[in-house]
């Protein structure tokens, strides 16, 4: 059994205030001026310590504020009100909402699982990995033994082709070329995000990070540079087009990564001529009709597949389909034709949260990239400043390989251990054995279909009597 694989956490604070949820509003007008102001016994002494900070230009006391509500209910003239504060609420979009940014945010910060409570709060339904649960039947013991190494589970994933049967000589030596396999210790690989303020320093930090980890960081080919030698073997260069002759397109990486201009046979043949013998991923974009061309990829000789989603998860080219779907496609053309252990699925784009990696393994990938939140693991807001040329509010070009390194690794632990935890109240004891158990998943709209489908289509007009 391979050694347990674990990974050190280290408390990083931010370097700036984070704007918190909860906002106090105190009203001067109608203030008795009473001699004990419930201000004064905020047993956080949160009136007495706040201060502006002038970096940023903010009043520091709702930061400190633990949200007792004791001034709220104390105050005989209820001027005192807790409200959700206004800039917490314009954070980030649709996709990357402000309650993802603060649980991304805490995760960097600590490495740890963050707790919402009792019960699950949100809705039984949506899109893409919203409409989809899983199956923790097998919660028979602390689902915290696998993190806490109670119990051996393994998160390890391979990377490449694995062979049908093994050949050997009459002396026992293997015939034959093994395919270039690469294990990763896992299922977790990261990707620089296509926006950001995000200077050499960060690359650096996050390249320390993937080397720490033992995964792979994916970056465009004109970013790898000298100072990430120590990190090459960590790093998978992003080429656009035809690669060059050479090993690996001229790359001393493990593997590098392909968007094709061609298809199938037309990328295969480019790639096995820059190099026959070294690990290529090809990046396909997720569209209508995407499990077509993977197939013909993989029946090509391609052996690792990178599908692709746009930010918000979703496909490009205007179609409703979204990455859980694409996954489910690709799996299901590659085992219909019996070449699923010929290839890799690796699935990145809007991946915004650690239940999801767990998701997409289940709907069929073997891996996933995620880029996003590595970029708010350094406190980024969303704000996409930085798309306008204006500066970035919390300076992320300015922090320091090893600052970056820290909240990186704590958010990937703060992801490995959930994953350690679903599995573990599933019962599956290894990631490849995850890779599409569709019968541990439940899928908004079977249930729905299930459910209701029996009592058959209301026709237009129809009343209920
Ligand atoms: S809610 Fe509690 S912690 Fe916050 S300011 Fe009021 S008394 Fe202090
Ligand atoms: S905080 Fe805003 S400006 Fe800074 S990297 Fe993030 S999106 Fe860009």
């Amino acid at each position: 059994m391979p050694k347990k694989y674990g990974i050190h956490t280290k408390a990083t604070p931010h370097r700036f205030k984070a704007i918190t949820k909860s906002g106090i509003i105190a009203w001067e007008e109608g203030c008795l001026k009473c001699a004990v102001c419930v201000k004064k016994r905020c047993v956080y002494k949160v009136y007495e310590n706040r201060g502006l900070d002038a970096r940023q230009m903010v009043d520091s006391v709702d930061n400190q504020c633990m949200n007792c509500l004791r001034c709220v209910q104390g105050c005989p003239k209820e001027l005192i009100h807790k409200s959700v504060n206004p800039e917490y609420r314009s954070l980030g979009d649709d996709h990357y909402s402000p309650d993802i940014i603060a649980k991304l945010w805490y995760q960097a910060e600590t490495g740890k699982i963050p707790v919402s409570g009792a019960g699950y709060p949100g809705p039984f339904s949506g899109q893409g990995f919203d409409g989809m649960w899983t199956d923790m039947s097998e919660i028979v013991r602390p689902t915290r033994d696998g993190i806490h190494g109670r119990e051996y589970i393994s998160t390890a994933v391979d990377l490449g082709k694995k062979l049908k049967h093994l050949r050997f000589h009459t002396d026992g030596d293997l015939t034959g070329d093994m395919p270039p396999l690469i294990d990763i210790p896992l299922p977790i690989m990261m990707r620089v995000p296509g926006f950001g303020s995000i200077s050499g320093e960060t690359i650096k930090g996050w390249a320390m990070a993937a080397r720490r980890l033992g995964t792979l960081l994916f970056l465009p080919r004109e970013r790898v540079h000298r100072r990430l030698n120590k990190a090459l073997p960590f790093l998978v260069p992003e080429i656009a087009g035809k690669p060059k002759k050479g090993p690996r397109g001229g790359f001393r990486t493990r593997i590098v990564e392909i968007t094709p201009e061609g298809e199938g046979e037309e990328t295969f043949e480019a790639v096995n001529e820059a190099q026959p013998a070294g690990l290529w991923a090809v990046r396909l974009p997720l569209k209508e009709g995407v499990e077509k061309t993977a197939l013909s990829l993989v029946k090509s000789g391609v052996s690792l597949i990178h599908l692709e989603a746009g930010y918000g998860g979703k496909g490009f080219g205007g179609e409703d389909i979204y990455l859980r779907d694409g996954i489910r496609l690709v799996h299901r053309a590659m085992v219909e034709e019996g070449v699923r252990d010929e290839m890799t699925l690796i699935a990145g784009g809007g991946i915004a949260m650690a239940e999801q990696v767990a998701k997409a393994i289940l709907c069929g990938a073997d891996a996933v990239v995620i880029d996003f939140p590595i970029l708010i693991a350094l406190e980024c807001r969303m704000c996409r400043r930085c798309t306008k040329g204006l500066s970035c509010p919390v300076e992320i070009e300015k922090a320091t390989p090893a600052w970056v390194a820290r909240r990186t690794v704590n958010l990937m632990a703060a992801w490995h251990n959930q994953l350690l935890e679903v599995m573990g109240a599933m019962g599956i004891r290894d990631a490849r054995r995850l890779r599409g158990e569709v019968g541990r998943a439940m899928f908004f709209e079977d249930m729905d279909e299930a459910t209701f489908g029996p009592l058959g289509q209301g026709k237009e007009g129809f009343e209920l009597e």
